[in-house]
């Protein structure tokens, strides 16, 4: 028999499947976060009565635009913009901007919804959104990227500003996109206003250590989690997915924390290094060439690169899923489990299954939800924020260790809470209630809205 606050949330969630139908990606999100705060809605039933639970799962804006673009032959394309305002009761809107094929709007919104909570677990003024397009940058010259920027920056400046809406990057949007995006921000509004994007370059508004800040923080996190077992990174084997923004830079602290990486991806397969992933080469193929990691095996002797396959079948002692959603699947929760897996740390959004998140939990493998784990990029930005607030711009270490301390406050805050609910060691309880519980009391503060 369900308890009453089980029974209540089934029935709002019901009500999420009813009103958003298809939207597979956001259907999870939701119910992992339901599944975690079973405990708060019987501690605090006014979030329930007064519709709190509801209202959170219902974005206060959904945007959906035309984005017209010429190809280098003159061909016109037509694609789809995305920009879901979900929860502004913590500050403006703040979330990325996703460029893939895959993009459609259960996309962006099982990420806006994601976003609400790791944004609230910050500790920083910051609201919950998330946009993008299913336009695919692969391939594309720049002069093509940019007419496509300017393109979608043309309609999506009027719903954006430095205290409405703060977009930045995400998956196929790096320092390049921003900048077209920025530049066509500033020319049809006539305003230098630095603070309406983060992920800017460094010479016109952008943070030290924002590139680096996802995979830097989702490190510092794996850190944290190790140390609380008396261990630490020192002489790890890492295996990290993907080979963009977050994966490069995981692989880059890992190795200063004295962890080897040895393997990385992309979506057309893997590559093992066991001498160490050698990141000056990884990052002149995949930052300056735009290749592929099939280039790194050719150009890096000892690498072996397989086509297809799952990266998750090289053992290792932590895992960094950071390339996409529900890359990390059952099977191979039980392959990294019966390896000797010590702990996974997701640097990707929702990249472990729901599936395979119970078998990590289960058999004891320390697991840090990307909520928790990859908030130090948007983190980031809001440090970026706050130099563009003041005209400032801080050193590089200064901005690290700022960086390093948020990281330490959001493991802490999540052990203790889920500590505090009757569930230590699970930082997915942990994310979510704490996550949940600061947005649900600023949405009460302020009213019915
Ligand atoms: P990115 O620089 O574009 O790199 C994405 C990587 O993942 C690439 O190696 C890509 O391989 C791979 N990938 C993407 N889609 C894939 C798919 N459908 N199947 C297999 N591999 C795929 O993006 P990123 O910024 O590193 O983002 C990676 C993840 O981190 C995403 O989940 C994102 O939401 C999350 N995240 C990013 C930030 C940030 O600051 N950038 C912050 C928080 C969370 P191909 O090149 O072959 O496509």
């Amino acid at each position: 028999m369900a308890s009453p606050e089980v029974s209540k949330l089934e029935s709002i969630y019901a009500d999420v499947l009813r009103r958003n139908p298809g939207e597979d990606e956001f259907h999870q999100a939701v119910r992992e976060v339901f599944d975690s705060i079973v405990p708060v809605v019987a501690r605090r039933p006014e979030f329930v009565e007064a519709c709190v639970v509801t209202r959170v799962c219902e974005p206060e804006r959904q945007i959906i635009f035309r984005v017209p673009w010429a190809d280098d032959r003159g061909r016109v394309h037509i694609n789809r913009g995305f920009r879901v305002e979900f929860n502004s009761a913590l500050g403006p809107f703040k979330g990325g901007l996703r460029f893939h094929p895959s993009v459609y709007l259960g996309t962006i919104k099982f990420l806006g919804f994601e976003q609400i909570f790791k944004n609230a677990l910050t500790g920083m003024p910051i609201g919950g959104g998330k946009g993008g397009s299913d336009f695919d940058p692969k391939g594309r010259s720049d002069a093509e990227v940019m007419r496509f920027c300017q393109s979608f920056m043309t309609e999506l400046y009027r719903h954006i500003g430095e205290y409405t809406d703060v977009p930045a990057g995400d998956i196929g949007v790096g320092g390049r996109e921003i900048g077209y995006l920025f530049g066509q921000y500033k020319r049809i509004t006539n305003r230098y206003e630095s603070g309406v994007l983060t992920g800017k370059g460094l010479t016109w508004g952008g943070s030290q250590v924002r590139p680096e800040a996802t995979g830097y923080g989702a490190t510092f996190f794996a850190q944290r989690m190790l140390q609380t077992r008396g261990d630490s990174l020192e002489g790890k084997r890492v295996v990290v997915s993907g080979s963009g923004n977050v994966a490069t830079y995981a692989v880059e602290k890992v190795h200063q924390l004295g962890g080897t990486v040895v393997a990385c991806s992309d979506s057309a397969g893997y590559v093992v290094d066991e001498a160490g992933i050698d990141l000056e080469l990884l990052k002149q193929i995949k930052q300056v060439q735009r290749g592929r990691m099939s280039e790194y095996a050719d150009k890096r002797g000892r690498a072996r690169f397989v086509a297809g396959g799952s990266v998750w079948d090289v053992p290792c002692d932590v895992a960094m899923p950071s390339a996409t959603q529900n890359e990390l699947h059952a099977h191979d929760a039980a392959t990294l489990i019966g390896n000797g897996c010590l702990a996974v740390v997701e640097g990707a959004n929702m990249p472990t299954t729901p599936e395979a998140t119970k078998a990590f939990l289960e058999s004891g493998v320390l697991f840090a939800p990307g909520k928790a784990a990859n908030a130090g990029g948007v983190a980031t930005s809001a440090l970026e924020m706050q130099q563009n607030a003041s005209r400032d711009s801080w050193t590089f270490e200064h901005t690290e260790q700022r960086l390093a301390e948020i990281m330490n406050a959001i493991h802490d805050r999540c052990a203790e809470t889920a500590e505090e609910y009757g569930a230590p060691g699970n930082y997915v309880v942990g994310a979510n209630i704490a996550g949940f519980v600061k947005v649900a009391d600023a949405m009460l503060a302020l009213g019915l809205i």
